[in-house]
């Protein structure tokens, strides 16, 4: 089924208050109002209401993990890789939403605009840091899923609590320097949940189009040899092999366009450029070639017609670049 478009209907978007966070989030000994936030989903964000620099910083990294593409949906406290993976994807993904908006909420004060991405850059690279340090709180790789679900909660609260008896002080040493970004200019709540909802909206009208970029499977049974169901499973696994490549061509593609233009803008030399981009192509080329040797795998197996297999790559092509 067709999800609804975006022009259809406004997307619900709920920004509060990071003093406003659950109970069990407050319980947590790292919690801090001031630059803690969260947004597990459009309708759910929670952002500090502190100092302006601390406030932008905190709002690119968060609304980042809203965007879609190339998500780490396997992070967890027993799987650090994938966690610091995706907390450094939100510091990357989030920033370029929000950095257009921010002369919206500035207007002519360039001065204190110009502030927000030093801060924001210095606040990424210590709450990177942190995310390093917390490698010790985490448990054996993907170990919890041999835990009730009831003791999983127990037993996170419990690691946490150890870690910050023994590394809080490293910890809190962090946090101050993330307090030292401060500016001394107080966040206009009312106007930065506006330009952050207008950041948000850019993202859902992304991850909207990735997914209409989705290559919609192809029906089974038209003409085809399939002899049985395990046939047919094996058929689909491949072909949903084929779409997944696909996609993220077309997403480092779009990445790397994006970074190209980007780069354009400042004075970089040509030799520079280049070498910038070897190796997204690099990485490019090898999805490419994963991609043609899937298709193969396909064209091998006796039981897909031909004609089957010619559909999925126009399906392919056909979505362009
Ligand atoms: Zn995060």
């Amino acid at each position: 089924m067709k999800r609804e478009s975006l022009s259809e209907h406004e997307p619900k978007i709920n920004i509060m208050r990071s003093n406003e966070a659950p109970p069990d989030v407050k319980e947590n000994p790292f919690y801090d109002s001031e630059f803690w936030g969260r947004a597990k989903s459009p309708e759910e964000v929670y952002l500090p209401d502190s100092d302006e620099g601390i406030s932008f910083a905190m709002a690119a990294h968060e609304i980042g993990h809203l965007v879609e593409e190339g998500a780490h949906n396997d992070a967890s406290l027993d799987n650090f890789e994938a966690t610091k993976k995706e907390e450094q994807r939100a510091w990357d993904k989030g920033w370029p939403y929000l950095e257009k908006y921010l002369s919206e909420y500035f207007g002519d004060n360039t001065v204190e605009q110009d502030k927000v991405p030093v801060i924001y850059s210095k606040i990424k690279d210590l709450m990177m840091q942190a995310t390093e340090l917390s490698q010790g709180m985490y448990v054996d790789d993907n170990s919890l899923e041999k835990v009730d679900e009831d003791q999983q909660e127990a037993l996170l609260v419990k690691r946490r609590n150890e870690f910050f008896v023994t590394h809080g002080e490293e910890i809190k040493n962090i946090f101050d320097q993330i307090k030292d970004q401060r500016t001394g200019k107080k966040t206009d709540w009312e106007k930065y949940v506006k330009v952050v909802s207008s950041a948000i909206k850019d993202i859902l009208i992304d991850n909207q189009k990735m997914s209409d970029t989705a290559i919609e499977p192809i029906p089974i049974g038209r003409g085809e040899q399939i002899q049985n169901e395990n046939q047919l499973a094996e058929i689909k696994k491949v072909e949903e092999k084929a779409l997944l490549l696909y996609k993220r061509i077309v997403a480092v593609e779009k990445e790397k366009r994006q970074k190209l233009e980007q780069e354009l803008k400042t004075d970089k030399a040509d030799y520079e450029l280049v070498y910038l981009f070897q190796k997204d192509i690099t990485e490019l080329e090898k999805l490419e070639n994963d991609l043609d040797d899937v298709l193969i795998e396909l064209s091998n197996k006796q039981f897909t017609s031909f004609n089957r297999l010619v559909e999925l790559e126009e399906r392919i092509m056909q979505k362009g670049y």
